[in-house]
């Protein structure tokens, strides 16, 4: 089945950072599967941007590289229509030099849409802003986009906000968060607003509880230096999985218009219950990764990793949160995250309320409360358990089955790279799936209480093995509720 295209119109799309592991891993795969969509305009160019002296086509055989590194299959024609409408330009932004070079570049180009990328460190985010619009590079019909961490904390966010927002409207501001272009996050809009029968469900009264867990079975490896300074709170809880969180939590918004969808996950963001020092103590875990077992293979642990004998950082955190009002009040929402644990999962788990009445006779077997699974990866796709008669017993037994939806069996289709979505959003100009700053700060308003504790707390995050679910104090988290981490 074909996808449907939405236009794109002309562009010319700069990548700072053009040589690096992103532009690498994800940028340039994602607009080559967008060039085979033929969702490019003719006309439309990428620029690559980085300090290093190389002519565009010595850039053109690096990326040719790359992108042989991380696609399956290569159609000739089409990588020489994609590479032909890449060049490279060199500026060292840390130096302001070479900016000539892009002003030469971009020349005679105002009509067209000029989205800047930053995927470069977020040191030098303010930077390249700042020069931007110092050298005039700004037109009508310019967005910039920034990837994360934004800041380290609120006040550091605040700063750079600032600094971006002295130079950009916040309408021509892009903050991803790859996790919203995900195919099963706009699922997960679909199947609240576009279905009549789960919304009625939708809150206290018959949600138990909510899980998110974003499960990464890799290690730090060559990002040990950069993760030291952030841990998993900070790179994976302040952003994606709290941006997860307010879509299932967030109350029906207006329309698909981005501040509709903005304003509604920002009161999400604003009801999540502050915790104190004795708050954080009971509601969160953090941990370590320790040597162990993954995919098969001895691992060494996260010390190893990083070539130091001590550090505070975490590698793994589990938290128990509360939203303050009247749809969730005595809802909890668990959410876990970690590195090197035993399968590679990130799912959201929506989990009903016991029957309040059976109406069967014991020996028909426990009657289990429905489950809504949402599977970002792997395999995408939407998982209903419900109770039904066995077929194969001639008596009343019930057991439970799964109406299980797998994206990609059922449609036949490839599922785009969150980065293909989210690129043509940004030269699009639909900010749906961006963060807007309100929304950043409001979650480093939540976040921050939880590292000014964790700093002062003299105990080290909990030890983990490698290849295990996390530090066993994650598990009694959850269970001295009375409840259990869903695993399968
Ligand atoms: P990276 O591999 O270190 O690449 C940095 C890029 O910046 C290189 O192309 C480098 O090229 C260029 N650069 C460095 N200093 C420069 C300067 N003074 N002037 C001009 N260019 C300069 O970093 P990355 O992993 O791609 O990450 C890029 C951004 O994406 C970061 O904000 C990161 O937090 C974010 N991010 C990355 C990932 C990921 O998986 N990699 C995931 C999520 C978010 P030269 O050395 O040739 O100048």
């Amino acid at each position: 089945m074909p996808a449907q295209l939405t236009d794109v119109p002309s562009f010319d799309l700069v990548v700072f950072g053009g040589t690096g592991d992103l532009a690498h891993r994800k940028l340039l795969p994602a607009l080559y599967y967008r060039e085979l969509g033929n969702q490019i305009p003719t006309d439309a160019r990428i620029i690559a941007v980085s300090r290093r002296n190389i002519s565009s086509e010595e850039y053109r055989n690096w990326a040719l590289n790359a992108l042989n590194d991380h696609l399956d299959e290569i159609d000739d024609d089409i990588m020489a229509r994609f590479l032909e409408r890449v060049q490279y330009v060199s500026v060292d932004v840390s130096a302001n030099t070479g900016w000539e070079n892009l002003e030469t570049a971009l020349a005679g180009r105002e009509d067209v849409v000029r989205a800047f990328y930053l995927s470069v460190s977020p040191d030098l985010f303010g930077t390249i802003c700042s020069a931007i619009g110092s050298h005039g590079l700004i037109t009508d019909k310019t967005r910039v986009t920034i990837e994360k961490p934004i800041g380290k904390n609120g006040t550091s966010a605040h700063e750079l906000n600032e600094t971006i927002g002295s130079v950009f409207k916040e309408e021509q501001i892009f903050r991803i968060d790859h996790y919203l272009g995900k195919e099963t996050v706009q699922n997960l809009m679909a199947l609240r607003f576009a279905n009549a029968m789960f919304e009625p469900l939708w809150n206290s009264t018959h949600i138990d509880h909510v899980q998110i867990t974003v499960a990464e079975t890799l290690g730090v490896e060559s990002r040990a230096g950069y993760y030291d300074t952030a841990g998993a709170l900070r790179d994976m809880v302040q952003n994606h999985l709290l941006q997860l969180l307010c879509l299932v939590a967030m109350e029906p918004p207006e329309s698909m218009h981005a501040d509709s969808v903005r304003d509604e996950k920002l009161k999400v963001l604003k009801a999540l219950k502050p915790m104190d020092a004795s708050g954080v103590a009971r509601n969160t875990v953090r941990g370590q990764y320790r040597a162990g077992a993954s995919a098969g293979g001895a691992v060494s642990g996260y010390l190893q990793e990083l070539g130091k004998d001590h550090s505070n950082t975490e590698t793994f955190v589990a938290a128990k949160l509360e939203i303050a009002n009247w749809r969730w009040g005595s809802v909890p929402f668990y959410l876990r995250t970690g590195k090197r644990l035993a399968n590679r999962i990130s799912e959201i788990v929506i989990q009903f309320r016991d029957l309040p009445h059976s109406i069967f006779p014991e020996d028909a077997g426990t009657i289990k409360a429905n489950q809504l699974v949402i599977r970002l990866q792997p395999d995408e796709g939407v998982k209903m358990k419900v109770m039904i008669k066995d077929p194969s017993s001639s008596n009343m037994r019930l057991r439970e089955v799964s109406l299980d939806m797998s994206f990609a069996a059922t449609f036949n289709v490839r599922n785009p790279d969150a980065y293909e979505r989210l690129l043509m959003d940004m030269i699009r100009g639909n900010q749906t799936l961006f963060m807007r700053r309100d929304e950043v700060e409001a979650a480093w308003a939540w976040i921050d209480p939880i590292l000014k504790h964790w700093g002062n707390d003299r105990e080290p995050p909990k030890g983990y093995t490698s290849g295990t679910w996390g530090p066993s104090a994650s598990i009694a988290l959850i269970e001295r509720d009375g409840r259990t981490w869903h695993e399968e």
